[in-house]
């Protein structure tokens, strides 16, 4: 299985965020995050560690139980991988390298496609059987175009702002007057506020995507792990965020984070939280209640998991769509339209969605909403998360999805379709009780077959129980319904 989101609680797997000086072992992504299987009696099941930053096994094979003792073998073992995972540069390294090949003549500058970098002029015939391009200096500011897109699905899905986007997104902060934009796993953000040369703006990428580390200097770019609050650079990368969250002169910080959809919400807000932390700190305003100004860009149906843990956001009906994204594109032309929303916690009034988009201000909520969300007086708010007008049901005493109708034998309102409690003999699933699924079509069947099957190889230390089933995103689609 992988460790998603979407899964984690039909596996009832919790993250155990880390405690003050405990430490956890590491993989090449940093300090792993500790899991906690809980089953369906509620009893809590055996710890484990496992890595914070792949979700599949198949990029980051850490495992590790809690209380196990790891041979002096499998750490040397663990200890070469991370060294083998190193970058083939170091971040000064790409810094110097940039600024060469910068001052090269154009018929010089290269990009090797096989390996993601620039050469320099005496690597040309190393790389001479690769596929490489010529690099304009056009082109060279736009990183994003010519970096192929990351697109193993479930680690490090690179999905890029389309222009429509990226360009809200900037006006809207210039607008409000911030004037440096810490960028957490944006890269095509950053790339725009250098682009648009929008002088005193700065901005600072974090990502763990190193190759982004050979376009900008040292104080534009931290290889960072959103998921555990890990620089790859040591202290010297954590004082570059330091010195950027230093609000000098007014200069007035937000930060916008664009993470992997099937990302963790809680190691997340984590994560986002200590950024604010230290913001605070450097501060010294004295007022600890105030947050660092942020924009987490992440789909709607996660909206109770992201507002249970970061209670101050609050979710706008903006529809953030992406270039190379099949599906998660701007509605209107009958395209589908992308579950993708802002959760901030800037006043909402203050976020002007655009009017040409469909977007209007709806006085009684004070924010902006899409043209098809309709103020409902009896809910008093407007209620629909996903651009289409929902219907309020009396007997639910709440608004709900147009699709959906009132079924009086579950006593809610759901799909025409749905497993009903009463409706030909099923239950919704016996095994986990969730009323989407019958029991055949659990996953956590699979889950605990795969337990039995490791239970009974007595002798041999039962690996990595939770590996079997791969719930792929469509798999993330039909459990949320977003559609
Ligand atoms: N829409 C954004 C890109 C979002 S894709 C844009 O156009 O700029 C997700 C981004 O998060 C990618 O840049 C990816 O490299 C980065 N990322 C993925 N996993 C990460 C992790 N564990 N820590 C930090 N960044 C991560
Ligand atoms: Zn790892
Ligand atoms: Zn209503
Ligand atoms: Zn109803
Ligand atoms: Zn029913």
């Amino acid at each position: 299985m992988e460790i998603s989101e979407a899964n984690m609680d039909s596996f009832g797997i919790e993250v155990i965020l880390p405690e003050e000086g405990k430490t956890a072992p590491r993989c090449p992504h940093g300090p792993t995050l500790l899991f906690e299987k809980v089953d369906n009696g509620g009893n809590k099941g055996r710890r484990f560690y496992a890595c914070s930053a792949c979700r599949d096994r198949k990029d980051c094979g850490f495992f590790q139980w809690e209380d196990e003792k790891v041979s002096k073998a499998r750490m040397l073992a663990r200890e070469a991988e991370m060294l083998s995972k190193r970058p083939r540069f170091t971040q000064q390294e790409c810094c110097s390298r940039f600024v060469q090949f910068a001052s090269l003549p154009f018929i010089e500058k290269k990009f090797c496609e096989d390996c993601q970098i620039l050469l320099l002029p005496a690597e040309h015939s190393a790389h001479s059987a690769h596929r490489t391009t010529a690099v304009t200096a056009a082109q060279l500011r736009r990183p994003s175009i010519l970096l192929c897109p990351l697109d193993n699905k479930k680690s490090n899905a690179q999905y890029l702002f389309t222009d429509r986007s990226a360009h809200f997104l900037l006006d809207t902060l210039v607008g409000l007057g911030y004037k440096k934009v810490l960028c957490v796993g944006t890269p095509r953000l950053q790339e725009l506020i250098k682009l648009r040369n929008l002088e005193p703006m700065k901005s600072l990428l974090l990502d763990i995507d190193f190759r982004y580390a050979q376009f900008y200097s040292q104080d534009e770019f931290c290889h960072y792990n959103m998921f555990n609050h890990h620089f790859f650079g040591g202290e010297a990368s954590r004082a570059v965020l330091d010195a950027f969250l230093t609000e000098a002169d007014g200069e007035q910080v937000v930060m916008v984070a664009d993470p992997p959809f099937g990302g963790l919400v809680k190691p997340l807000a984590n994560s986002f939280s200590l950024i604010s932390q230290t913001w605070k700190k450097l501060r010294n305003s004295g007022d600890s209640n105030i947050d660092i100004p942020i924009i987490w860009i992440f789909p709607y149906f996660f909206e109770p998991r992201i507002l249970e843990c970061l209670p101050a956001l609050t979710m706008l009906d903006y529809q953030v769509d992406y270039d190379n994204h099949p599906l998660y594109k701007h509605g209107k032309t009958g395209r589908r339209q992308s579950p993708v929303r802002l959760f901030t916690n800037i006043l909402p009034k203050q976020v002007v969605l655009p009017r040409e988009e469909g977007y209007r201000f709806c006085s009684m909520c004070q924010r902006y909403v899409c043209s098809l969300n309709k103020h409902c007086t009896k809910c008093n708010l407007c209620p629909s998360k996903d651009g289409r007008e929902w219907k309020h049901c009396s007997a639910c005493g709440k608004c709900v999805k147009p699709s959906w109708s009132h079924c009086t034998s579950c006593g809610r309102c759901a799909l025409p379709d749905h497993p009903c409690r009463q409706g030909d003999g099923g239950n919704g699933c016996f095994s986990c009780g969730s009323l989407e699924h019958q029991r055949k079509a659990c996953p956590l069947r699979d889950m605990r077959r795969k337990n039995r099957d490791d239970k009974s190889s007595p002798g041999k230390p039962s690996k990595q129980p939770i590996v079997s089933v791969q719930l792929s995103y469509s798999n993330i689609r039909n459990n949320f319904r977003i559609f």
